[in-house]
């Protein structure tokens, strides 16, 4: 049941009638689910997500001050330990991460089964990989799935960024901060050579890339949305990013922090007091609130009520027994859904992927817990 804002501009809003009250959020437009695919999943008897975190392996240009990721860490394996599963262990027993194909099979079986959309992400820039992205677009235009991309926007241009559009493919891109220098401090290249350029668009400076995508979207600016990881650096100015997004109809995501890898490292630089993550939650409350977005639960503050993000509102109702099938993310080692720090294969024992297995034993761990 999506409405439209009344303002110029304003990114879509998600909106739902739900046990606890009404929801409204802003939303990008792959997850502006409808109240008919809300109601299949809430009443589906076989616990299939309405979207699936998939991540093809991928290097990545950048040195994001808080990155966990291994595209990052990757000098430093020994220091640190990555979050969720050791993923050099992994290798080491020759389990890989899923490849272009295993994906497409993903992907098929996935919509088979009634699935919605595919956020695509990796360890590092998935667009890196020019022709699997390519692939992967066209296979889930073909399979009508939605499609999203998380990407640092460091390798679009006009024609691949057209290609992308043209293949109804959402991105969310990377932005901390409209004070460029920020930006750069937290997101800086691996070398001179892949800092941003900064340009101005309607009296801020962006980084090129994002000008260029305002223009390619311009008549489709809800497939757009900006991804902003929230640190003491950027916290001042974390309001204007919001602004910016919704001005220009695009939604806006915050991240938390997850102290692992280069975060870790850098946690006294990078971590949020108690007080100032306070004042930035009311102030985006509060600017929120003129646009009628609106959460009914106080329990989960800090998760989506400044997030504005739609996954973690579905994984996170208690109503839904099988909410966490919300999010399924297979990581670099490709072959693997975690829930609460168990991991099941995304390969059947005879090394198929089979997601119909996988959602089983989710849900068998999942049944633990209710
Ligand atoms: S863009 Fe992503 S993968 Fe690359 S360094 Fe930054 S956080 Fe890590």
């Amino acid at each position: 049941m999506a409405t439209k804002s009344d303002h110029k501009n304003s990114p879509l809003i998600f909106e739902i009638d739900d046990v606890n009250g009404v929801y409204r959020f802003p939303v990008i437009q792959a997850l502006n689910f409808s109240f008919e695919q809300i109601q299949k999943f809430d009443d589906q008897e076989s616990p299939v997500p309405l979207f699936l975190e998939l991540n093809l392996a991928a290097p990545c240009q950048m040195a994001c001050q808080y990155c966990f990721t291994e595209s990052a860490t990757l000098l430093d394996r020994r220091k640190f330990k990555l979050r969720d599963v050791d993923l050099f262990a992994l290798r080491e027993k020759k389990i890989t991460p899923l490849s272009v194909s295993e994906i497409c099979d993903a992907m098929a079986q996935f919509s088979s089964m009634g699935g919605s959309v595919i956020f695509l992400c990796s360890e590092g820039e998935v667009l890196i990989r020019k022709k699997s992205c390519r692939q992967l677009a066209l296979k889930a235009k073909e399979l009508n799935l939605g499609l999203i991309i998380y990407t640092n926007m460091k390798v679009l241009d006009e024609e691949y960024a057209t290609e992308l559009h043209n293949l109804g493919v959402n991105l969310s891109c990377k932005l901390e901060s409209l004070n460029p220098q920020i930006n750069d401090q937290l997101i800086p290249g691996k070398t001179i050579n892949h800092f941003y350029n900064y340009v101005n668009f309607s009296g801020v400076d962006i980084p090129e890339q994002l000008s260029m995508l305002l223009q390619v979207y311009e008549d489709d600016l809800s497939k757009l949305g900006l991804s902003t990881t929230l640190t003491n650096l950027n916290a001042p100015g974390i309001l204007e990013v919001r602004k910016f997004a919704f001005e220009h109809g695009m939604q806006h995501m915050i991240k938390g922090l997850h102290f692992d890898g280069y975060a870790n490292k850098n946690d006294i630089l990078l971590k949020l007091d108690p007080n100032s993550l306070k004042k930035v939650e009311s102030e985006l409350e509060e600017f929120g609130s003129r646009y009628g977005y609106s959460c009914p639960r106080q329990d989960c503050a800090g998760e989506h009520q400044h997030a504005y993000d739609i996954r973690t509102w579905l994984n996170n109702r208690k109503s839904h027994s099988s909410g966490m099938f919300a999010k399924v993310i297979t990581n670099q080692a490709g072959a693997f859904a975690e829930y609460k720090g168990n991991f099941v294969s995304v390969r059947d024992d005879q090394g198929i992927v089979n997601l119909s297995n996988m959602f089983k034993k989710l849900s068998q761990l999942g049944e633990h817990d209710i």
